[in-house]
């Protein structure tokens, strides 16, 4: 038995379902991409002094379908076991990690942190003895602090920490914000940290599958923040102050980012995700970037997301430096009305500008990918209509086009819909945390559930919604 200091488990998305065509039941893994900080976390507490290691749990059943959680508690027997609730669909088997951890190891101290965890923090400690604390908001700090304090106790010195004490629950004074230069001494490319890392690469897709393929993906932090408030996102710009109290975005060099990219390529990473882009109007940052990978000399692709258009200068720039072969620019439009973009994204185009964008990357022969969604606010048939007709057009126009996927839009906790349903036109079905967890236990046991979005807007009930995003993908998908 090895005695680590902190162990961090991960979370997937179990999902029993029906096999097709017999009535053998399978468990699927989804939601399988691990949130960047949790590597540069684990990283920071190696450098400073402690024994760290991270755990995909859902990467490990797919490779051994006898994995078992308890077992890795049993070997490890950590003092601290930290479990990501970033998305709230790891809910459900963020705490199932965590009652397990309690069970077979009662003596660590099992912490959450995340987005999800982080709002729903008070509920979570009150619904869960198997919880000991969240950190809520950036957690960099209060973790090393927390690993400082274990031993004695004194947790009221953990920034930005919920936890219990005795029978009641206690935040902790001191609130913790990363900044810049605490972003800028942050390691991102410590993939070893993570048992089987190189098949964690090997996933890069939400929903994907283990399976024999040449493209790997490696995640780049760029920064934290957004200046938007889409209706629909839980990761917007109010979303970050009442989480973390970040009043704006920060960037962390493109020196820093350029050592993760460089370290990405030693590792044989061929494509790299980009997610990053809270300022369209002045995308400098961008081009910096960009000249630097090419001085480098790195030969890496990339997939990078705008969230909004651009100017032919960064798609000019964007070919130029990164290698083809996995290559795309994505953005989504969402909606091919523009009164229903309108309403629901913060940086608006019309679509004219976008086509007229769409022109230049044709130019450019740049490889697109565009996301569209059902179930806006205010959408009705006839808008999602205007979509489809929209998306016939692109179709027919713009072969360099390669991929159109639409998704039902699913609630997110934070965002301005959750947060004042009635001014968004929709009613929530799963307005507490608890709502969520119990949808994602009946998910893992293969149990209909009564909502799956956890809304239905006033046009358009849950039903309807998930059934235009399958129209939509039957014809371009
Ligand atoms: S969806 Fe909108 S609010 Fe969310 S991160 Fe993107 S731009 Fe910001």
């Amino acid at each position: 038995m090895s005695k680590l200091d902190c162990l961090f488990l991960h979370p997937s998305t179990t999902m029993r379902v029906r096999q097709r065509g017999s009535p053998q039941v399978e468990d699927r893994i989804r939601n399988v991409i691990m949130p960047m900080g949790t590597i540069a976390i684990a990283d920071l507490l190696e450098r400073e002094g402690y024994s760290v290691k991270i755990i995909h749990t859902g990467l490990e059943r797919m490779l051994d379908h006898s994995f078992s959680v308890d077992k890795i508690l049993e070997k490890y027997d950590a003092t601290v076991v930290g479990i990501d609730l970033h998305w709230y669909a790891h809910g459900y088997d963020a705490i199932q990690i965590a009652d397990i951890s309690r069970e077979t190891t009662p003596n660590a101290f099992v912490v959450l942190g995340g987005f999800t965890a982080s709002f729903f923090a008070e509920e979570i400690l009150e619904h869960s003895n198997s919880v000991d604390a969240v950190i809520r908001g950036d957690a960099e700090i209060p973790i090393l602090e927390l690993m400082r304090q274990i031993s004695t106790h004194k947790l009221e010195n953990v920034p930005n920490l919920l936890y219990r004490d005795g029978k009641s629950i206690k935040q902790s004074k001191n609130r913790y914000i990363a900044s810049t230069q605490d972003l800028n001494d942050l390691c991102y490319s410590n993939l070893p940290l993570m048992e089987n890392w190189h098949n964690y690469i090997k996933l890069t897709s939400e929903n994907d599958a283990l399976q024999p393929k040449l493209k790997t993906q490696g995640w780049v932090c760029i920064g934290r923040g957004c200046t938007a408030n889409c209706s629909y996102c839980g990761g917007g710009s109010n979303a970050y102050k009442i989480i973390s109290g970040r009043e704006s975005p920060i960037f962390r060099s493109t020196e820093k980012v350029l050592e993760t990219i460089s370290r990405f390529e030693e590792m044989k990473i061929s494509c790299l995700y980009i997610d990053f882009d809270p300022y369209p109007s002045n995308r400098n940052y961008y081009l910096e970037l960009f000249d630097k990978i090419r001085r480098e000399k790195i030969d890496i692709g990339a997939q990078f997301l705008l969230w909004s258009l651009s100017d032919s200068s960064l798609l000019k720039e964007f070919k130029k430096t990164f290698n083809p072969l996995f290559s795309t620019i994505t953005l989504s439009p969402e909606s091919g009305s523009e009164k229903i973009r309108k309403i629901n994204r913060s940086f608006f185009y019309d679509n004219a500008q976008f086509f007229h964008w769409l022109d230049h990357a044709k130019e450019e022969t740049v490889p697109i990918e565009l996301y569209f969604t059902s179930g806006l606010s205010e959408e009705t048939y006839e808008d999602f209509k205007q979509t489809l007709m929209f998306c016939y057009k692109i179709k027919e126009k713009y072969p360099m086009v390669i991929n159109m996927v639409c998704n039902p839009i699913v609630l997110e906790p934070v965002s301005p819909r959750f947060l004042h349903p009635s001014q968004w036109g929709i009613t929530l079905t799963m307005p507490t945390w608890r709502d969520f967890y119990v949808t994602y236990k009946k998910f893992a046991f293969g149990v209909s559930v009564l909502s799956r979005l956890g809304y239905q807007t006033k046009d358009l009930p849950e039903g309807e919604i998930i059934e235009l995003s399958k129209i939509f993908n039957e014809n371009f998908g």
